[in-house]
Order: C-alpha cells, then sequence, then structure tokens
C-alpha cells in the first residue's frame, strides 16, 4: 500500500497516505450504492436479486462506461471495515442470491481482509466483478474467498485498448487473469433453482464498429481455456448515451442486429455456452442509479 501494485497501472502511490492514482482510490471504502440488483445474468440476479455492491473509482475508465458517476470521481458513502461487513449481512439478510463485488479491483486487498473477517457468517457465494485488467497477486489474495469470478474481457488489440481504457497491455493481463480465476473456481456451476454457486462467467460488451475484435476477443479466450469450461455472456447492451463528448464517431451509435448477431454465431461455432442479450437491453433503464 506504500507503492500500490493493485492492479497492472502499478502507479507506486502511497495510498496508505491517503495519496490517490489512476484509479483515484485512497485507502478508504467508497461505495456509490448497495442493494439488490436485478439485471445481472438470470444464474446471479434470480428471482430475489443479487447484493451488489458498486465501488466507487475505477482502474479502466472507459470512455463508453455506463458507471461514470461512480468510476470518474471517487464519490458515494464511505464504509470502515465493519460497516462493509454489517452491509454484506444485511443483503444476505433481505434474501440476496449473492454479494455482487462491481468494480472491486483498485480495493482487492481490502476485501480479501474483510472477506476472511465477514466469510464465516456468510452463507451466499462471493462474485468479484470487475473490468479483467487484474494482478495475479491480487487475484491470490482472493483464493478461496470468492466463489464466482465475473470478469469483462474487453478488448483484443492493443490499439483499441490504448484508445478507450488507456491500457494497451489489457490483453496480456486479462489473459493471465481468466487462467488463474479459472484455477480458483472452475466451471460455473449452478444449483436446482439455476443459481449460480461457484465457477467463471466472462463478459464481452460487443462495440459497434469492433466485431472483428470482438471475434478476436472470443477465440483468443478458446485458445487459452478450453470453451467448454468458459461460461460466456455476450453483452449487446452497448448504449452511445454514455459515450465521452469527445469520443470517436462510431461509439455515438447503437449496436446493429447484424453486428451483434454476427459476434454470436461466431461464439456458438468456437464451442461456447452463456448467455446472450435481446435487442431492448440497450436501454439506460438497466443502468443503476448512483446517489452521489
Ligand atoms: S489500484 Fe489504483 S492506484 Fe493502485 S495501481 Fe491500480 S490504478 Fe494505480
Amino acid at each position: 500500500m506504500k507503492k500500490c501494485l493493485m492492479c497492472p497501472r502499478g502507479c507506486l502511490v502511497d495510498r496508505e497516505a491517503g495519496e490517490r492514482g489512476f484509479c483515484g482510490v485512497s485507502n478508504e471504502f467508497v461505495i456509490g450504492s448497495a442493494d439488490l440488483h436485478f439485471w445481472e445474468e438470470p444464474c446471479i440476479s434470480g428471482t430475489r436479486g443479487s447484493g451488489a455492491i458498486f465501488f466507487s473509482g475505477c482502474n479502466l475508465r472507459c470512455v463508453f462506461c455506463q458507471n461514470k458517476d461512480i468510476s470518474r470521481e471517487v464519490v458515494g458513502k464511505k464504509y470502515s471495515e465493519d460497516e462493509l461487513i454489517s452491509k454484506m449481512l444485511e443483503l444476505q439478510e433481505m434474501g440476496a442470491h449473492n454479494i455482487n463485488l462491481v468494480t472491486a479491483t483498485p480495493y482487492s486487498l481490502f476485501i480479501a481482509h474483510v472477506l476472511e473477517k465477514a466469510k464465516k457468517d456468510l452463507h451466499i457465494p462471493i462474485v468479484y466483478n470487475c473490468g479483467g485488467y487484474e494482478t495475479i497477486d491480487s487475484l491470490r489474495s482472493l483464493d478461496g474467498l470468492v466463489d464466482i469470478y465475473l470478469p469483462d474481457f474487453k478488448y483484443y488489440d492493443e490499439n483499441l485498448a490504448k484508445k478507450y481504457s488507456s491500457a494497451p497491455n489489457y490483453a496480456e493481463f486479462s489473459s493471465k487473469a481468466l487462467v488463474e480465476m479459472h484455477r480458483q473456481v472452475g466451471k460455473l456451476t449452478l444449483d436446482e433453482k439455476q443459481i449460480a454457486t461457484q465457477g467463471l462467467i466472462v463478459r464481452h460488451l460487443v462495440l459497434p464498429s469492433h466485431r472483428e475484435d470482438s471475434k478476436a476477443v472470443l477465440k483468443h479466450i478458446s485458445e487459452i481455456l478450453p470453451a467448454n469450461e468458459v461460461t460466456l455472456s455476450l453483452m449487446r447492451q452497448y448504449t452511445p448515451d454514455f459515450a465521452d463528448e469527445n469520443a470517436p464517431k462510431n461509439l455515438k451509435r447503437r449496436l446493429t442486429s447484424f453486428e451483434y448477431e454476427d459476434v454470436l454465431n461466431f461464439a456458438l461455432s468456437l464451442g461456447f455456452d452463456g448467455f446472450s442479450q435481446d435487442k431492448e437491453s440497450a436501454k439506460r433503464d438497466f443502468t443503476p442509479k448512483f446517489n452521489k
């Protein structure tokens, strides 16, 4: 924490002393929202909702981010470790199928500490929901504490990763992270009600004008892990409403059905199973509202 290496950015800032790096997160938990969430994959949201805790700040800050309110500015309510544990237990009490730690990466080591204390009282799975830009060391600190990994795999092309997330080495780190996540939790398992209990689900959001990169991502994943070991969530929910003002023109439009279906067919041809989304998913309504 004296020289932060919690994610591949390696900012080396002293977060113990309150310094901030690329993610903007200091030495305390800042949470944008913590409530039941019904818009995750069906095996995560189930019928009673996922206990989603949205952490503020982000180590990717994509130009099209749909959670900009809390990814660009570290705003929200501050929580102590004990308050966070109480919130997790409260969500469990409310009937949440799981505790879903969203954009947890800049807090991963703090979270490991909290989970070590909370695990004995939590009887529902812990979901680590992230952008995929992780270090192996941080992931190892979560080994045995996280039940379900829900990472994105956003880009294969380094130029795209640089242009949209200022992370040209994104694919390199995400590939290693995916293999480590799979080593820890394995293939997705569901209970008798089709609710996830353990395993890996990889999300990929298809972007307008970039279906070839989407295909490269899928091909790459199938080369580093057997396709039948990975549950794929192929997302169609891109909406231009969130694109930065100066974002490239192609991000200012919706995805076409042709683009999405072309990528979906390619995923099926590689042997992936998992989740796809309807055209209606590309709506602002499915984005959580954050109270600053
Ligand atoms: S967690 Fe934040 S401060 Fe630490 S290396 Fe990553 S971006 Fe930098």
